[in-house]
């Protein structure tokens, strides 16, 4: 039950795909610059050992002194682990390569899936009042990424406009329906993206046409283009709103957020 002394809670949304390269952290890192350009306060944080997320967010390895893996593993205080990035409302929880052995670590603590559930809820969070909180989740379907399930409210999933890209989907939603069985049982489908579309390639324009018929409307409309800008801009440890922001990928960014959260004020009117 919600405690009326505390600011409400953050909306915390899990972007996975257990495949890698979809575009999972490309999205967390534009979604949650394009939130934040909205007005939100926005964390996101980095749940992939691979750090991406980190670095293209301006992060140096030597600065993560604290990471992700001693939220989860050592109780460090969330206010040591967070960082500011350039973006204004945008704050950084990052990850180094430690997370690579937190699996294993994992499988032997009794509260191994509640991890980030529990670290997220601490009192602690509620002075940075973030909006939002985006996990960028590792490609693959391990104790990490339900860790971010068991933490979210909903998952949202990055779907390359490419060949066999449906068929993945049914192995992840297998795990979410296991994850509601098991440790989160509201866990919700935040939302499909379209990622990487090619308007002039056919297979783009049929894998659309395939995830709409049988997804329906949780198939966002926004789809994001590729774009070689928002492949640099990680480059200079910019998002690409911040990189070039009349681009393509800026702009599909923008949209993607504008039509999250006109989904979010919709919900919330009932
Ligand atoms: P994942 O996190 O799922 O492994 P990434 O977000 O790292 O995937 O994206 C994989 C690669 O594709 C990266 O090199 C990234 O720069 C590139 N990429 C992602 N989205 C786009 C896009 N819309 N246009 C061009 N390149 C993209
Ligand atoms: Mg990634």
């Amino acid at each position: 039950m919600s405690d009326p002394t505390r600011p409400p809670p953050p909306r915390i949304i899990s972007i996975a795909n257990q495949k890698g390269g979809v575009g999972k952290t490309t999205t967390a890192i534009n979604l949650a610059a394009a939130l934040a350009e909205h007005g939100k306060r926005v964390l996101l944080v980095d749940l992939d050992p691979q750090g991406n997320a980190s670095t293209g967010l301006g992060s140096e390895p030597e600065s993560r002194k604290l990471s992700t893996y001693e939220l989860l593993l050592d109780d460090a205080p969330i206010s040591d682990v967070f960082q500011k990035t350039e973006i204004e409302g945008l704050w950084l929880c990052p990850a180094t390569t430690d997370l690579s052995s937190a699996d294993i670590e994992l499988i032997s603590n009794e509260k191994r899936s509640f991890l980030l559930h529990d670290a997220l809820r601490q009192p602690d969070m509620d002075g940075f009042r973030f909006d939002y909180v985006l996990i960028d989740c590792p490609p693959s379907l391990s104790l990490l990424t339900v860790n971010a399930m068991a933490a979210s409210q909903s998952i949202l999933v990055p779907l390359q406009a490419e060949f066999f890209a449906l068929e993945g989907l049914s192995q992840l939603m297998l795990t979410v329906r296991e994850v509601r069985q098991s440790v989160n049982r509201d866990l919700r489908i935040e939302g499909v993206v379209l990622t990487m579309y090619d308007v002039r390639n056919n297979l783009s324009q049929q894998v659309e046409a395939d995830a709409r018929a049988t997804l329906g409307e949780v198939v966002f409309r926004t789809m994001i283009p590729r774009n070689v800008r928002v492949s640099e801009a990680p480059s200079y440890a910019m998002s690409v709103l911040s990189y070039d922001a009349g681009s393509r990928g800026a702009q599909a960014y923008r949209a993607l957020a504008r039509e999250m959260l006109n989904r979010h004020e919709a919900a919330m009117k009932g």
